[in-house]
């Protein structure tokens, strides 16, 4: 675990947060702040800071993230959504431990 990594905490089950999906790579927990009417944030469990700290071993990761999100839209009955990571503190990144974020359920215009 990454220390002072709040997602590394819910992780590891420190901190309680209402857990969506879980399985042995990947955590889907509800944004403490939702944008949408339905906003999960899908992490991988393993600690990287961002996209461009993925490597070569990492390729099965950045699959289960994408599969993932295929699973919570059969699950949730959704067909339009929007899967969004930001990277890098400009692009809004708030927590340095990779996530992506899933937001349904409303009309989006951008
Ligand atoms: P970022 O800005 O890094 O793309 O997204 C971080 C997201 O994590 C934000 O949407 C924020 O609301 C959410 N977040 C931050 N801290 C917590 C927390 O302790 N619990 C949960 N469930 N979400 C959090
Ligand atoms: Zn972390």
């Amino acid at each position: 675990m990454e220390i002072d990594c709040i997602f590394c905490k819910i992780i590891a089950k420190q901190i309680p947060t209402s857990i969506i999906e879980e399985t042995e790579t990947i955590l889907v927990i509800k944004d403490i702040s939702p944008q949408a009417p339905i906003h999960y944030l899908i992490i991988p469990k393993e600690h990287r800071k961002d996209l461009l700290a993925l490597g070569q071993k990492d390729r099965e990761m950045a699959a289960d993230i994408l599969y993932m999100t295929h699973i919570l839209a059969k699950k949730h009955d959704v067909v339009s959504f929007k899967l969004v990571n930001n990277n890098g503190a400009a692009s809004g990144q708030s927590v340095f431990h990779i996530h992506f974020h899933f937001l349904a359920g409303k009309a989006f215009n951008f």
